[in-house]
């Protein structure tokens, strides 16, 4: 047994997705390209190459690695590029996507060997949560000025506007959709690629992937532009547990059991929105809240229940937990960073990634 935490990416769970993923792009005619930022772990790279198109990144060291990890189209973006990454991010990328009209104007020259877009920003979204609301007011992520806009479309030759976050419901995507083409009509009919960005939950159960399938063929027909999804946690989402186990028990009010992780370093998004984990099945009469070891207060992962009293030694499982983890575990407190295993498609588990006490010593000075 491996020796745990670790995060268990099971490649037949995977695999699922990614099926959905290519039906997609072959019903719509989009594009798919893997969100690095959400999920960057290139171990499972030979297995999604086959069913997506690439992958598109948020800084020069993604970029880098979806070039050289994941290879086909590489698209960059990112906030804001300086003076002394820009050439190696244009090195590494097909086409790059300035969030800015200054960026552009800055970098175009500098990027006029591969295909420059702009982010547009049409200020709705399907966020409830302020921090990950990208139309938040005076928000910094993308242009929104048409006639601004209008007077650089001789320097690029598409767009990214990326407003869906953890959208379930097509009829919402739809309907932001058609605010885009109202707001932005004039400009994408004279783009050759429009990139829809992610947070579409079109990979979940129920999904109707084929009347998606057939809104992006269409605004794809009405602009005549090739149309990008850019996936993140849809491509991964389900297909992977962090394995936990119980250190100790204790009675406070209510049972307690701290675990061998900690959300806070190991999936930091629960602490961030607020949102508890998921543990299957839930059920049984012994309900347990569990903590993670890192000596911050809040660090609970939730309150489950399970099926007999749980006592030190016990391994727990915690669902979902590809996205916005990997790429976000650090070193608080310093807790063991969890290993990665892959479960193949034969159903071996292999480790693919250890972290000793070396790489918390060298990631420090
Ligand atoms: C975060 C992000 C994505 C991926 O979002 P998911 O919700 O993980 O699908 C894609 N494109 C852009 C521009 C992003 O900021």
């Amino acid at each position: 047994m491996i020796e745990t935490p670790y995060y268990l990416i099971d490649k037949s769970k995977l695999i699922r997705n990614m099926e959905k993923i290519a039906h997609v792009r072959e019903k719509s005619g989009a594009k798919a390209l893997l969100a690095l930022k959400c999920f960057a772990t290139w171990s499972v790279f030979d297995l999604m190459r086959d069913y997506m198109d690439g992958t598109t990144s948020s800084s020069l060291f993604e970029v880098r690695l979806g070039r050289e990890k994941f290879g086909k189209e590489t698209h960059a973006y990112s906030v804001a590029y300086g003076d002394n990454e820009i050439d190696e991010v244009v090195l590494h990328a097909d086409k790059i996507i300035f969030n800015s009209i200054s960026q552009l104007e800055r970098y175009a020259e500098r990027a006029a060997g591969i295909a420059r877009g702009l982010r547009l920003n049409p200020q709705v979204s399907s966020s409830s949560f302020d921090l990950a609301d990208p139309a938040r007011p005076f928000s910094r992520l993308g242009e929104w000025d048409v006639a601004k806009v209008e007077r650089v479309m001789d320097r690029i030759n598409g767009f990214m506007i990326h407003n869906n976050c953890e959208n379930k419901n097509f009829d919402l995507f739809d309907c932001l959709l058609a605010q885009i083409e109202e707001r932005f009509g004039s400009l994408l009919e004279r783009a050759d690629w429009v990139s829809l960005g992610g947070g579409i939950h079109f990979t979940g159960d129920d999904y109707p992937v084929d009347t998606f399938s057939a809104r992006l063929r269409a605004f794809s027909d009405r602009y005549d532009v090739q149309v990008y999804l850019e996936p993140g946690e849809a491509s991964i989402t389900k297909s992977t547990t962090l394995e936990v186990t119980v250190l100790d028990t204790l009675y406070n009010g209510r049972n307690l059991a701290i675990v061998d992780s900690s959300i806070e370093a190991h999936m930091l998004d629960l602490l961030i929105y607020r949102e508890t984990a998921k543990v299957s099945p839930n059920e049984g009469p012994h309900s347990y809240m569990i903590c993670g070891k890192s000596c911050l207060a809040g660090d609970v992962f939730g309150e489950f229940r399970f099926a007999d009293a749980l006592k030190v030694g016990d391994r727990i499982s915690f669902q979902d937990a590809a996205g916005y983890t990997m790429v976000k575990k650090n070193w608080f407190n310093g807790v063991k960073m969890p290993a990665i295993a892959i479960k193949e498609l034969d159903g071996s588990v292999r480790t693919v990634r250890e972290f000793t006490y070396a790489d918390f010593e060298k990631s420090l000075s």
